[in-house]
């Protein structure tokens, strides 16, 4: 209908250069409260005109053949530039779609983007998605262009965080590059008395007190971003004279990550016993009950772990089923799961393992012993036959573990994007003994990506 122009009864002028796009009124007026109050205006016009100056013409075009289909495809280019859009014609549900998206193909060079749209617009969960992948990937996110592009709420939002992933003169990096763009936008020379202007009391979110003295004074003293006064009492306190420094200066150390491969955890913090997830599980002699698939499987499709904790701590009583919902970005195969094993001592367990559909139906049921070494705190729990998960449909696993009280996972995240799958983790109503997706069992799930 749109494209065959019968009816037309709206002439929309797009964007800068004017382009005249013809359609329907009762389309755009039942699909857009927007639309409707523009087009309500010029009710007594038989034939109505309505500017819409501020959009491209391309992603006009998308949004128009979204309301009259309700077909969309896309990509992060397309969502970024389609959020500011519907956000003032709407729709809502193409808004979410977008924002779902973006949170699917989340990653350390369009995260900054994808908050900057949540602050805008007001997406809170949106915003705390995106600041939680940014802690855990500091490292690869302050090194991003986009960072530079963040205003200064945002940015304070994350430099502030005790939960910043990166080392002390990383973030003072890109905080600089940050006051750079922030003169040069002003017209203004980046000397580092201009861009310590431009970073006002950013500047104080450095944690300069928790540096190494040597990394202090070969980076940083040289630099006339910190004044002169701020030196002297930093130099001081590093030698000892710990009052003299201002208290704008925060001198709390940041939470401690530690990263093996792509494992990462974190310190429990002072006073408790530091239990680490290890690294992984060793190479050979792994007491998981055998098994076999056809010809090379294993070599064409390689496991993969998307782990879901943080931290661990001891004692998860075991009080009936574990289980824990997971929704991924792109069709992968569910290779199974690992559970932590005991919190003191060895033991053996028997484990039931169940795999649910989006329907909540049973795709697998197996059964496996699992027999716990000495020092060893999770185990694979392979599944015979894999599960093929489509994209976009929460699959359920189960685990009725019997045996001794375990480990269990602490400092959940509900996103995890691991090789470009994002896996979104929801609360089961199957768990009974705790495990949800902020504390609980099932650290880790095991795919392989279709087609590899
Ligand atoms: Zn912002």
């Amino acid at each position: 209908m749109l494209e065959k122009l019968i009816g037309c009864d709206v002439t929309l002028i797009v964007g800068k250069n004017q382009e005249a796009i013809q359609a329907h009124s009762y389309v755009l007026s039942s699909r857009s409260a927007k639309f409707a109050d523009i087009l309500a205006a010029e009710k007594q016009l038989e034939r109505k005109l309505a500017v819409i100056p501020d959009v491209k013409l391309d992603t006009f075009k998308l949004l128009l053949r979204y309301l009259y289909t309700d077909d969309i495809e896309l990509s992060v280019d397309r969502a970024t530039a389609l959020i500011p859009v519907t956000s003032t014609y709407g729709p809502t549900t193409l808004k979410t779609s977008c924002f779902s998206f973006l949170l699917s193909a989340m990653n350390a060079d369009n995260v900054c983007v994808t908050l900057e749209h949540a602050h805008t617009y007001c997406e809170r969960s949106v915003y705390d998605r995106c600041m939680q992948f940014i802690f855990v990937n500091a490292v690869d996110v302050l090194k991003s262009p986009k960072f530079e592009e963040l205003c200064r709420e945002c940015v304070e939002d994350i430099v502030k965080s005790d939960d910043l992933n990166a080392k002390e003169f990383l973030i003072f990096e890109a905080l600089t590059l940050w006051a750079s763009r922030k003169c040069s936008q002003k017209r203004l020379q980046p000397t580092d008395v201009n861009k310590r202007k431009a970073l006002g009391k950013l500047i104080f979110h450095i944690r300069f007190a928790t540096m190494d003295v040597l990394e202090f004074t070969q980076k940083i003293s040289h630099s006339e971003i910190l004044n002169r006064e701020e030196k002297i009492s930093l130099f001081q306190f590093f030698h000892g004279e710990t009052h003299t420094l201002p208290s704008q200066f925060n001198k709390r150390n940041r939470h401690e990550y530690v990263v093996n491969q792509d494992l990462i955890t974190r310190a429990l913090g002072k006073g408790k016993t530091k239990e680490y997830l290890p690294d992984i599980l060793p190479q050979s002699g792994f007491p998981v009950i055998p098994y076999t698939h056809t010809e090379n499987y294993e070599a064409y499709h390689p496991i993969t772990r998307v782990i879901r904790f943080q931290g661990v701590e001891k004692n998860c009583q075991m009080g009936g089923p574990d289980a824990i919902g997971f929704r991924v970005s792109m069709p992968i195969i569910l290779r199974g799961v690992q559970m932590f094993g005991p919190s003191t001592g060895q033991d053996s367990y028997h484990v039931d393992v169940v795999v649910y559909d989006c329907h909540e139906d049973v795709v697998r049921h197996e059964k496996k012993t699992i027999i716990s070494g000495k020092s060893i705190q999770v185990y694979n729990i392979i599944l015979s036959s894999p599960v093929q998960v489509p994209a976009g449909r929460t699959f359920t696993v189960q685990l009725t573990i019997r045996g001794k009280p375990t480990y269990r996972g602490i400092n959940g995240l509900d996103f995890v994007v691991k090789d470009g799958v994002s896996f979104q983790f929801f609360k089961s109503d199957r768990s009974w003994n705790g495990t949800d997706t902020t504390i609980g069992q099932i650290p880790t799930i095991l795919f392989s990506k279709m087609g590899n």
